[in-house]
């Protein structure tokens, strides 16, 4: 560009330039990605890791450039930014958070992190598997340290754990998430252990044999389908670890896991990822391009996916609806079971000590005791050396059941190994966001649940669309429940749902 046309060029014009190429390059590398988890050859993983170290140091750069802080100065400057219509100045606000996040950052600690939580990924595979907790206790330890110096240099936040929180949900702390998880303790602990006494347990045997894979793939493309999810603008493939990933809203890939001995692993994986992937997919067009063009935290994001696996798809509704193409899709597996009883075994509630097959509502309760000791890691120096004795104490208090060994307790997630704390409480807000919402989703659309009945499943995701899909980063997740509900998030909608739900399965008082 000659230096005549660069003095022509708005601080606007050329902020837009930047942004868009930075989203390019995240588009390629999510691309990247999603190959390397879909199938890449092995062999050529070291090379292409270097290839998106690459970009994505290029990227970095140019989140971090000073061309980008100045321009972000000026864009900030009142006069200026009273001249941005609505999406420039949330445009301006966001890059300008990650501006400042990044650039506090000094780049050899930050090279020195990656390093560090890459190798600890292998370290706690292995520790994993040879039930070595002391193996990985070093890794954790250096893990949090680093954490605590970006805490120092990103600026406390009321605690050290609220700057954590932020990231990852913006605004929450955790004098909200202490009151959120201890209504949910008072409610659902009692619940749990109501249904543990019952004597109407649902009957499970008719969901084991061997279910074939591609019959399980039709059953989930045809749900899919029916969801809404744009096939046009998306695919289905398979990965170990199923997920969802927005390249754009025209490319929003989502994969799943087939198990040839569990029908529903599956199918709720399935439906699961295609709740992440109705929000990407249907941002509105305005943003594309931009940063702005995604799911606004991890929440709200979680509460998409689980309002369409557990409260659309473990409903009775659905199963009186769909039960029958799924018996055709397996011919004489199924014929003898009832939708009732179809629906009643597929939401048995069972303590248990992995997280990722707890049901949906104890699953509330493992995330409970990973808030609290995330909390304690942080806020009250717990050292990582005690983690195991205090993972197990609150898993009997609050369950009722003790790991025999830490690669069931306390080693079982991987998000640790990453650095990912702050992370796990998104999950339980997913919950309580989606009971919220289903509460007014009824009120709004008073057919829904004879809708979802006879399989009309369009006109809640045209709801979700419109209230919370289409706004993208435009939103904050506080303005998104508040403009549906007229009210911050509570915890009372997701117990009175669990409550009702589990009262009628278990024939409870
Ligand atoms: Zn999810």
């Amino acid at each position: 560009m000659s230096q005549l046309k660069q003095a022509q060029t708005s601080p606007l014009k050329r902020f837009r330039e930047l942004t868009g190429q930075i989203k390019q390059y995240e588009e390629i590398l999510g691309v990247v990605y999603w190959d390397m988890r879909t199938g890449a050859p092995r062999k050529g993983i070291e090379m292409r890791s270097e290839a998106v170290g690459a970009l994505s140091a290029e990227t970095f750069k140019l989140s971090t450039s000073a061309e980008m802080g100045e321009l972000l100065a000026q864009l900030s400057e009142p006069a200026q930014k009273e001249q941005l219509d609505d999406i420039n100045r949330r445009l301006v606000e966001e890059t300008a958070k990650e501006y400042e996040r990044n650039r506090k950052i000094p780049p050899e600690l930050y090279r020195e992190y990656v390093v560090l939580t890459s190798q600890a990924e292998s370290a706690w595979e292995e520790a994993k598997e040879n039930n070595d907790f002391p193996g990985f206790v070093p890794y954790l330890e250096k893990i949090i340290a680093i954490n605590r110096q970006f805490i120092e240099l990103w600026g406390v936040k009321t605690t050290p754990y609220d700057t954590l929180l932020d990231m990852y949900e913006p605004g929450l702390t955790t004098v909200e998430l202490d009151r959120l998880f201890g209504e949910l303790r008072a409610r659902l602990v009692p619940l749990a252990e109501q249904i543990a006494n019952s004597k109407h347990r649902p009957d499970t045997t008719f969901l084991q044999g061997t279910f074939d894979k591609e019959a399980q793939k039709k059953f989930s493309k045809l749900i899919l389908k029916d969801m809404g999810y744009d096939f046009e603008a998306g695919r289905l493939d398979e990965s170990v670890h199923p997920f969802a990933t927005g390249l754009s809203t025209g490319d929003v890939r989502i994969t799943t896991r087939y198990l040839l001995h569990d029908v529903t692993s599956a199918l709720f994986g399935t439906i699961h990822e295609g709740g992440h992937a109705l929000y990407e997919q249907n941002i509105t067009p305005e943003l594309n391009g931009t940063p702005l063009s995604t799911g606004t935290s991890m929440g709200i994001h979680e509460s998409q996916s689980r309002l369409w696996e557990n409260m659309i798809g473990r409903s009775l509704g659905f199963w009186q609806r769909y039960l029958p193409d799924l018996q055709a899709c397996f011919p004489g597996q199924l014929d003898e079971v009832s939708a009732e009883d179809f629906y009643r075994g597929i939401n048995v509630v069972e303590p248990s000590l992995i997280r990722i097959e707890a049901d949906e509502l104890t699953y509330n309760l493992h995330i409970m005791i990973r808030y609290e000791i995330e909390k304690m890691l942080f806020n009250d120096n717990l050292s990582p050396r005690d983690l195991p004795a205090v993972w197990n104490r609150k898993y009997q208090e609050a369950l009722g059941i003790t790991p025999s060994n830490d690669a069931e307790g306390v080693l079982q997630d991987v998000h640790w190994s990453g650095g990912a704390f702050g992370y796990f409480p998104s999950y339980s807000l997913g919950n309580m966001y989606a009971a919220q919402m289903m509460v007014i989703a009824r009120q709004k659309i008073t057919t829904l649940d004879q809708q979802v009945a006879s399989g009309m499943l369009l006109p809640l995701k045209e709801w979700l669309t419109e209230q919370v899909y289409q706004h993208g980063k435009l939103l904050q997740p506080g303005e998104i429940i508040e403009r549906i509900s007229g009210k911050s998030l509570e915890s009372s909608h997701l117990c009175d749902y669990l409550e009702n739900k589990y009262r009628e399965i278990y024939h409870l008082e």
